[in-house]
């Protein structure tokens, strides 16, 4: 599906007509383990807990909206990935999904290396201990001053996307007196089977180098070349919230062809090859996410046979996840305020956040679920659109679900699987005061990123 925001506002007709809703869930009180984070239970009493502690007595502690991260979960997801790729393969968790010193901290005791793209999440990495030969630094127009600066720290790797980039890193390496461990970020020619505005290994894009025209082989040819350079490996990324583990053969194939016409020309086999991120999560009952140790497999198991036909030594391999790690772990606590019946259509229920803590519904029109999580109850489902408290009409957080009907103000709801891009994207619109995530772990609960307050918004605006 191919859609954009009318910059001038609301996109009321695309907003207003489908009807994606299922028919209501057999039991509206269930949790399904597949989109909730992993210690998330009801209680005796009907109370949702995380990490052991009830979402009511957090919300009295940390208010709403927030984000409530399950710490063991991400540790687990952290693990699995890990121990599903072994040592002969690295996995790169990419930090735009959400990154915040704690979780630099956690990358590290669970043995993860981090991806970052930009020179704050560099800061934010170094600045939380993340050796800088840990870290990639990706992105499509970094700065002179980014480069030098990932150089100085001597980051393990630049991912180099365009021709410029690879002169212009180049360049300041040798200015800076260092050979930079470099990839070259290829575009495969793979759709990869997700909404267009998140896939990104067709041509028509801003990422990376084609390999169709010989131009990643042209680029290769010029990384070779420079002195300031060490090229070690191709980096593909074929797209987001991925199901299908057949993009991610043909983009292997792809780059392994590449490898071998690397050593037919230059006598070069390049050691390593990165396939991205992109694997998918359940953001409701309906999808069906891989676990790592099939990923793991599946992609091991295609780079090895295209290795072994093209007489190549088969080289490191790296991955990428954000969302796979940190999507299931958090998920959203709200208040609910106004409830609007609109007669034969269906309930506006508004909450205390919206668009500016999870920009997704609006952005990607991503699916999400919703669960009353304060108390159970045995009334009737209604059907429910859960927007935001901004003024704008596509403030939608979750387009269509089930609540029960006799859902009042004062009642908590809860979003899951907002772990991935939504503190991340997430914006002032409104003047809205970004909500703090609280990691929640064995009957234990910290802010890891506060609540924003009025106080820092004013800081900014200098009057
Ligand atoms: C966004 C991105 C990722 C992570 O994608 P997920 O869908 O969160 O797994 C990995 N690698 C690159 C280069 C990216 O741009």
């Amino acid at each position: 599906m191919s859609r954009s925001a009318h910059p001038a506002g609301p996109r009321h007709a695309d907003v207003m007509t489908e009807g994606h809703y299922t028919a209501p869930p057999a039991d509206l009180n269930a949790l399904d383990g597949k989109v909730w984070a992993r210690t998330v239970t009801r209680d005796e009493d009907g109370t949702v807990t995380v990490g052991g502690i009830e979402v009511t007595r957090l919300a009295e502690e940390f208010g709403t909206p927030a984000y409530f991260l399950d710490e063991s979960d991400f540790r687990a997801r952290c693990r699995a990935w890990a121990d599903a790729f072994g040592r002969d393969a690295d996995v790169f968790y990419a930090g735009k999904a959400f990154l915040s010193r704690a979780v630099v901290r956690w990358l590290q005791e669970e043995g993860l290396n981090l991806d970052v793209c930009s020179g704050g999440e560099l800061t934010t990495a170094l600045d939380a201990g993340m050796p800088a030969e840990r870290i990639a630094f990706h992105g499509n127009n970094k700065t002179v001053a980014e480069i030098e600066r990932a150089v100085t720290v001597g980051v393990g790797r630049i991912v180099l996307d365009s021709f410029q980039e690879i002169a212009r890193v180049a360049h300041i390496a040798q200015r800076l007196g260092k050979r930079q461990r470099v990839q070259i970020r290829v575009t495969v020619g793979v759709e990869a089977h997700t909404h267009e505005f998140i896939a990104t290994a067709h041509e028509d894009q801003k990422f990376g180098i084609a390999l169709a025209g010989g131009q990643a082989a042209e680029a290769v040819r010029r990384a070779l070349a420079l002195d300031g350079l060490e090229l070690t490996g191709i980096h593909s990324h074929i797209g987001s919230q991925i199901f299908d583990m057949a993009g991610f053969e043909v983009s292997a194939r792809r780059v392994v062809q590449l490898l071998a016409e690397v050593r037919d020309e230059h006598g070069v086999e390049l050691p390593e090859i990165d396939l991205g991120g992109g694997l998918g999560i359940a953001y409701t009952s309906e999808d069906d996410p891989r676990e790592p140790h099939e990923i793991a497999k599946a992609l091991g198991d295609i780079v090895t046979r295209e290795c072994e036909a093209a007489g190549l030594a088969t080289p490191r391999i790296s991955v990428e996840p954000g969302r796979a790690i940190v999507g299931p772990t958090a998920f959203t606590l709200y208040e609910v305020g106004t409830i609007k019946p609109l007669e034969g259509l269906r309930t506006y229920v508004s909450v205390d956040g919206g668009m500016s803590d999870n920009i997704r519904t609006a952005l990607y029109d991503a699916e999400y679920t919703v669960a009353l999580v304060s108390r159970t109850s045995d009334a009737e489902p209604m059907l429910v659109r859960v927007v935001g408290k901004h003024c704008e009409s596509g403030d939608i957080v979750v387009k269509d679900a089930f609540l029960p009907s006799d859902l009042a103000p004062g009642d908590l709801i809860a979003v899951p699987a907002t772990g991935a891009y939504c503190r991340s994207m997430a914006s002032n619109y409104n003047h809205a005061l970004r909500p703090p995530v609280v990691a929640v772990r064995d009957g234990g609960a910290r802010v890891i990123v506060r609540r924003e307050t009025e106080e820092d918004l004013l800081r900014l605006d200098v009057g």
